[in-house]
């Protein structure tokens, strides 16, 4: 298994990240999801959990309901552990009383890796036993308070959380017990406002945020609003499928905004990282022809192994923006941007082909796009942004995926590690996706 998956280096010298690995990883493992009823599973840590005496599941039981049963949108019932609800809720057996979760209580300060409460979903909500976790740029940003936007406190972050259904409300019709599913960024929305409307979900004002404005996948059983929630097919490896839920979803959907069509250029900023070798592929398998933009041999050999057709390295190429246009033909029709510095933004606006889109991705903190305005204008081009995809976008990235057509290159540390894996990430040391295994 080890060996189907390619080093990804992203931001750093691949030899930190294996010494790393070396050191502090559990040996590889891949858990797929069970294809018979989940009826029988039990806390993997026995000493904190009290034995269940109900017959397996799934089955229902009457509960106490949380104060916000009564409506179909509400944010989730977080703080409402099982038993102090009145909702019918679907459940299967061998559910614990507490979980292991990465939890901080301010921002910026420790994350505790300590037990916690598993919580009753509500009626409209899926109890979700996560598997797997990725980890994300962005739940640095979270943990570190980055972003004009506060989280929820005492938060548990994650929002790449592949798993496995275990109990779900009496209004939840589109999973059943026993179903895989995804928890990613966008847990839930209104689904009534202008932009859910029109299919612009993760524009909806009132959108509730996995490990930002609610509790993600940095835990064992994390909760998720059915309707958003993603199905993942039967036999999928849940450990591969998480970084899609998140980073797959994102550049596909990028790609989808560029308007780029078959057989038309398409520039990739920050190839080589973990969004980028995902988007190379996404764009390979729409048909798409790709110019990765990084640097260094190594992301030059792995991006135009994955499919990128030329490269230009950064760092050697005197003027990136002719040698852009020039490679290209004059110019790729549409940019990728998820490098996350400002520079490439800038320059993208200036290699884009005339009538060409700009997509807008990663998110440098405190940066600008940067145009000039004369060339703007004569050359017609679009720049825009692109943020995570809606539901229907999350089942066309899974289903690239899950036909083999996009490759997941991760790297498996337990979930008590999410620390260390910060700290990487903030020394830009992380070379391709880390996705955190919750039963360690
Ligand atoms: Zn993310
Ligand atoms: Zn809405």
């Amino acid at each position: 298994m080890l060996k189907t998956t390619p080093r990804l280096p992203c931001q750093s010298s691949p030899t930190s990240v294996s010494r790393l690995m070396r050191a502090s990883s559990p040996p590889l493992t891949f858990r797929s999801c069970p294809r018979r009823p989940f009826s029988s599973r039990v806390s993997a840590r026995p000493p904190t959990t009290l034995p269940d005496p109900r017959p397996a599941g799934p089955y229902k039981i009457q509960v106490r309901a949380h104060s916000c049963s009564s409506s179909s949108y509400s944010h989730h019932s977080h703080s409402q552990p099982f038993g102090s609800t009145t909702e019918s809720i679907t459940m299967t057996s061998g559910i614990p009383k507490t979980q292991y979760a990465q939890i901080f209580e301010k921002t910026g300060g420790p994350i505790q890796y300590r037990e916690i409460p598993v919580q009753a979903p509500g009626p409209d909500e899926i109890l979700v036993n996560v598997k797997y976790s990725g980890v994300c740029h962005t739940d640095l940003h979270a943990w570190k308070g980055d972003w004009p936007l506060d989280t929820k406190l005492p938060l548990v972050g994650g929002h790449e959380g592949a798993g496995v259904v275990v109990a779900k409300g009496d209004q939840v019709t589109n999973f059943e017990i026993g179903d895989c599913a995804g928890v990613k960024w966008l847990n839930g929305s209104c689904l009534s406002c202008e932009f859910c409307i029109n299919g612009y979900e993760p524009n909806c004002p009132h959108a509730l945020l996995s490990g930002y404005t609610v509790d993600g996948s940095f835990q064992q059983y994390a909760i998720a609003k059915a309707i958003h929630a993603a199905p993942i097919p039967k036999g999928t490896d849940l450990a591969k499928i998480a970084p899609i839920l998140c980073a797959g979803i994102t550049v596909y959907k990028a790609l989808k905004e560029s308007g780029a069509k078959s057989g038309q250029w398409v520039a990739i900023t920050g190839a080589g990282g973990g969004l980028g070798t995902l988007a190379i592929q996404y764009a390979k398998a729409m048909g798409l022809r790709v110019l990765g933009i990084d640097t260094g041999d190594v992301k030059s050999k792995m991006t135009q192994a994955l499919g990128a057709e030329v490269f230009i390295d950064f760092a050697t190429t005197p003027d990136i923006v002719a040698e852009a246009i020039k490679v290209t033909n004059g110019g790729p029709h549409a940019v990728i941007n998820v490098a996350v510095a400002e520079k490439p933004f800038e320059m993208s606006c200036k290699y884009v082909r005339p009538r060409g889109t700009v997509v807008v991705v990663g998110l440098p903190a405190h940066a600008y796009v940067k145009s000039e305005v004369f060339s703007t204008v004569v050359k017609s081009i679009t720049i825009k942004g692109s943020y995570v995809g809606n539901r229907a976008d999350t089942d066309e990235a899974i289903d690239f995926f899950s036909r083999g057509l996009v490759e997941s290159p991760i790297r498996i540390v337990g979930l008590s590690e999410l620390p260390k894996v910060f700290e990487l990430m903030e020394k830009g040391e992380i070379a391709g996706r880390y996705v955190l295994d919750t039963s360690k």
